[in-house]
């Protein structure tokens, strides 16, 4: 049976405000599964909380929409309980690098094969505008009384620095480039981070699509300079594999460093880095657990005829990781 992009929405009202950059986020995760034709019985969306962490409710998917900061953790465990499953972790720069800083650090030194998505926006727009940790020092967005004072994270750096072994950057008024991101990562053996810049034309009124797409300042065409601009493939190449030497890796993190910490008139989208030469933690334990791969949690049968089988502790023991 073929899947269609249908086949990945639901009924669910969405009530994200006119304009919202979340919307080309959500057509694109559906028209990745579409392009790659996984079961939406296989698939499993994580969220935490935020206008973003909607996103389980509107994709025909398994969804699992949970606490504040803890969508990595939720995650975490959906993956290991179902290796087969493919896993998505989705929510906002607050909810992920503000209450979910740790969470974020902690997963990347798994290298977990599962794919987050931060939609990220500058502010906690469910909660009316407060400032996020990626808004940069010195902004003024609407609903702050001042200017901000404190520094902004630069999520891409952060997730270097965690472990994370695939790093892309999106924009969610690109579904195209998108949908191919969101695919690229998916596919990536390994844990994935895609930060993609989500205009909130509610509370940030400064990086809005205008800004993004340039249309304060114009070319000696009279045309719009866009800010956001792609990779070029023959220029970057973001991959690390068993054949990159020592100076070529040096080389390939000074030009990510370069390019994820360029920022105002340029604003580079694409992969990032892509570095195939990490086991997964999936890999790691079954190393140590052998009966793992064969038998995780979620093939266990634990009832019967309505009546336990099987004894949660007995799980727990078999799964100890010595
Ligand atoms: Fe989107 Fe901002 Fe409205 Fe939230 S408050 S739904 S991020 S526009």
């Amino acid at each position: 049976m073929a899947f269609n992009v249908a086949d990945y929405k639901t009924s669910v009202h969405n009530n994200w405000c006119p304009g919202c950059g979340d919307f080309g986020i959500l057509n694109a995760i559906q028209m990745s599964l579409m392009d790659m034709q996984l079961d939406p019985e296989r698939v499993t969306v994580f969220s935490g909380v935020g206008c973003s962490s909607k996103t389980p409710h509107y994709i025909n998917t398994y969804g699992v929409h949970t606490l504040h900061g803890r969508v990595l953790p939720f995650a975490t465990g959906g993956k290991l309980a179902n290796p087969e499953m493919t896993v998505l972790a989705v929510g906002g720069d607050g909810d992920g690098l503000g209450i979910g800083a740790g969470h974020f650090v902690a997963t990347g030194r798994l290298n977990l094969d599962i794919t987050y998505i931060m939609f990220n926006n500058g502010v906690y727009g469910l909660t009316k505008g407060q400032a996020s940790p990626t808004l940069h020092l010195g902004q003024q967005t609407k609903s702050l009384p001042n200017p901000n004072i404190i520094h902004e994270i630069n999520p891409l750096i952060l997730a270097l620095s965690s472990g994370y072994t695939f790093i892309a950057r999106g924009y969610a008024y690109d579904v195209a480039q998108l949908k191919a991101l969101i695919r690229q990562g998916i596919e990536h053996p390994g844990l994935s981070f895609i930060d993609i810049l989500q205009p909130c034309p509610t509370y940030n009124n400064i990086n809005t699509r205008d800004w993004f797409g340039g249309a304060d300042r114009k070319g000696e065409d009279g045309k719009a300079m866009p800010r956001v601009y792609k990779l070029d493939p023959n220029l970057y190449d973001p991959l690390i594999s068993a054949e990159t030497t020592d100076e070529e890796i040096h080389q390939k993190i000074a030009a990510f460093f370069a390019k994820a910490t360029e920022w105002g008139d340029q604003i580079p989208s694409g992969v990032l880095l892509q570095n195939l030469t990490q086991s997964t933690y999936e890999e790691r334990v079954i190393e140590s657990l052998p009966k793992y791969k064969k038998n995780p949690p979620a093939k266990r049968q634990i009832e019967s005829d309505n009546k336990p089988v099987l004894k949660i502790n007995t799980i727990l023991d078999e799964l100890r990781v010595a």
